[in-house]
């Protein structure tokens, strides 16, 4: 299937490793030249370069830290200078878990997660979509979680913000579908990025099990399927969700989760 994707331009957040660098790596094999940012300068910027060479597209790595209004602000100018005819493609992926409760969190805590996961879609989306209609529309893809709508009971914050995040989508898709432009949400489960090892590695420290032993045990726990995602098997979806192949697709999230999700929604 032709993607229709060569030589469009996307923005991931979030680009340098994970979902992201996977989502980043689709993109490119597709011919889309590419925005990368990560608060890591050195390795954004790495990543970048690597994609550019290996795939022969435009990539720019940009650092900035997506919870700050002003890095955003910076981000969005960067990006409209380097790439001035506009942008086709946001992926809102940068992300993280976390872990409280309720009871114990303080202001600030849920403070930062609101920025991190949802007024960073905010603010990216209000300053890219008019680099998007010079285009004559896009996509805007938000990467939640499946905690969005199945939480997990360590990471209230999480669950709460990132579920904010799928009604923000969908408010957003009912706005900008006029413009053509495609707003959508995907739900991943457990997929095995850096960030998993580096928690399973912390947990199992004095522990009987090897962090490879915990995961598997998380994972056949949870997702029928009884394993991990790569990064690249979400990615794939990722990838067919920015393309004009999926042109009816609009205000909809999207489940890629080995059938860990309980209900029907
Ligand atoms: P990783 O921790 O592997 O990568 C996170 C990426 O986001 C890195 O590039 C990181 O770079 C960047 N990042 C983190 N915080 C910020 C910030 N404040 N500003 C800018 N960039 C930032 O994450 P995953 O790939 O695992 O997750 C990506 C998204 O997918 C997240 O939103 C997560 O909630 C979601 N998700 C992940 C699942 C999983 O099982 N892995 C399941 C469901 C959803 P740097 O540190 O340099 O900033």
């Amino acid at each position: 299937m032709d993607l229709e994707l060569k030589d469009k331009v996307a923005v991931i957040t979030g680009g340098s490793v994970g979902i992201g660098l996977a989502v980043a790596e689709g993109l490119a094999r597709e011919g889309v030249h590419l925005v990368l940012c990560a608060r890591n300068e050195e390795r954004v910027k790495a990543r970048a370069q690597e994609i550019a060479d290996q795939y022969g597209v435009k990539a720019v790595g940009i650092h900035a830290d997506v919870a700050n209004g002003d890095d955003i602000d910076r981000l969005v100018a960067a990006i409209g200078a380097e790439f001035s005819d506009g942008v086709d493609i946001l992926i809102n992926n940068a992300g993280t878990g976390s872990e409280e409760t309720i009871m114990d969190a303080s202001d600030e805590r849920w403070q930062y997660y609101w920025d991190l996961h949802v007024m960073a879609a905010v603010r990216l989306s209000r300053g890219l979509v008019p680099l998007m209609r010079k285009r004559g529309g896009g996509a805007i893809i938000n990467n939640a979680s499946i905690c969005a709508t199945q939480p997990l009971y360590y990471e209230p914050i999480y669950n709460v913000t990132k579920a904010a995040l799928v009604m923000f989508s969908k408010c957003l898709a009912n706005e900008l579908v006029g413009d053509n432009i495609r707003v959508n949400t995907i739900n991943p489960g457990l997929v095995l990025t850096p960030d998993w090892m580096k928690t399973a590695t912390l947990l199992t420290e004095n522990e009987p099990i090897t962090p490879e032993q915990y995961l598997d045990k998380i994972a056949k726990g949870n997702a029928p399927i009884g394993r991990f995602a790569s990064p690249e098997e979400v990615a794939h979806f990722f990838v067919f969700m920015c393309s004009p192949r999926a042109s009816y697709c609009v205000g909809s999230s999207y489940y890629v989760d080995g059938g860990w999700l309980k209900v029907i929604t």
